[in-house]
């Protein structure tokens, strides 16, 4: 006779996020742990929603509810109602809950008795619905805890006694986005972190499967968009084509949010009709495959520039970017999981939105996910 504890028959979900990891990284570089990973359970391609920014991303990810639909629509952008600008580096929006709509999966295991613990995913140190992860981080504090601190707090809480173990814990490391951004996505910067990182997760992994009940966690590595290469040479300049005084507000991010002065919307419109490398549309008027008319803080004019061109003033470009049409296969991001409820040795065809992410960790938590734009995916999962 074995006593069952409250965990019993429970699997634990860890779940991490590599910014800008594309998909295609494990082909460039060497990555011997997250190629195990894929060979072990699963490995698939996974479209990021738009705009394929870190925050939106992120938040999409916890969530399952596009951008247009949680209001993280950009990293930056306008509130149109209060006249303030929400910004990620800015603690005073960041943190403040009214911006974050729908129900990050920390709040649903939390509200359905499971415990969760977050190492700075986008999102876990805003008080949403008034709550946090049982076990949090502030970004915003200093130090931050190194890459290596950051795996010690995931063994540390994966080993805390049944009752306080959470089932759920998510982890966000910022390589090899910040490389990606300075020195392009093919570059021996971006293979450092990379390899990095894989040798990192190698050792998170091998310990993790290593506790006693090692082999009822559930292990996924994932990230929340691309990187494409960038060039001064590849520049699109709005004020080339739009007159003083047309617009009351530009955001020259990717997408481009344009605030027209009053009546001068159609002028905008006109100026940028047939302008090459950028596609500008009325909110209305965005396509539907991007998601993203409805949003309350959505400009009325939506500027999105051709993979690997920049919309700016000033002529300064990084050498790599990301937040272009998601599904552009630079955007798309690498997704490789092992453990009891995924299937071994799969690869799936095709790629799959990231609005999936949330209903599958619901899925595998055996919670009710709250309303959300994904559905879970059902394919990468064992009977
Ligand atoms: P981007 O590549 O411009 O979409 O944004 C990436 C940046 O987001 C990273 O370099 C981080 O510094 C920042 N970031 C990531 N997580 C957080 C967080 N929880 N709070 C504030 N900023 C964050
Ligand atoms: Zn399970
Ligand atoms: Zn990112
Ligand atoms: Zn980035």
């Amino acid at each position: 006779f074995v006593a069952l504890g409250a965990d019993a028959g429970r699997h634990y979900t860890v779940i991490v996020s590599l910014d800008g990891f594309r998909w295609d990284y494990p082909l460039m570089y060497d990555t011997p742990f997250l190629d195990s990973l894929g060979r072990e359970g699963v490995r698939a391609v996974m479209r990021p929603s738009f705009p394929s920014k870190t925050f939106p991303n992120h938040y999409t990810l916890a969530t399952g509810l596009v951008p247009d639909h949680h209001g993280i629509i950009a990293n930056r952008f306008y509130d149109v109602a209060s006249g303030r600008t929400y910004s990620i580096g800015d603690t005073l929006t960041a943190k403040d809950p009214s911006f974050y709509g729908g129900e990050p999966v920390w709040i649903t295991a939390g509200r359905q008795g499971l415990k969760a613990g977050v190492v700075y995913w986008p999102g876990s140190d805003v008080a949403i619905q008034g709550r946090y992860p049982d076990y949090w981080q502030d970004y915003a504090r200093q130090p931050r805890l190194s890459f290596p601190e950051r795996v010690a707090e995931v063994e540390r809480l994966m080993k805390l006694p049944e009752g306080e173990r959470p089932q759920l814990v998510m982890a966000y490391f910022e390589y090899p986005d910040y490389q990606g951004h300075d020195h392009g996505p093919a570059s021996i910067e971006v293979r450092a972190a990379v390899e990095g990182l894989d040798r990192l997760l190698g050792m998170l992994y091998g310990d993790l499967r290593k506790l006693p009940y090692g082999a009822d966690i559930n292990f996924i590595v994932t990230s929340d968009h691309g990187m494409a290469q960038t060039s001064p040479e590849r520049i699109v300049r709005l004020s080339d084509y739009l007159e003083d005084g047309w617009c009351e507000r530009v955001l020259p991010d990717l997408p481009a949010l344009v605030f027209p002065a009053k009546g001068h919307e159609d002028d905008i419109m006109k100026a940028l009709d047939g302008v090459p490398h950028i596609r500008a549309w009325r909110k209305k008027d965005v396509p539907a495959y991007l998601n993203y008319g409805t949003d309350r803080n959505i400009a009325p004019i939506v500027v999105l520039p051709d993979e690997g061109w920049t919309v700016s003033e000033n002529g300064k470009v990084n050498p790599g970017s990301h937040g272009y049409d998601p599904t552009s296969p630079q955007m798309n991001v690498i997704f490789r999981a092992a453990g009891p409820d995924f299937k071994r040795g799969y690869v799936k065809s095709g790629t799959f939105d990231n609005t999936a992410v949330y209903p599958t960790l619901c899925r595998l938590l055996g919670i009710e996910p709250a309303q959300c734009d994904g559905k879970v995916a059902a394919d990468l999962l064992a009977e």
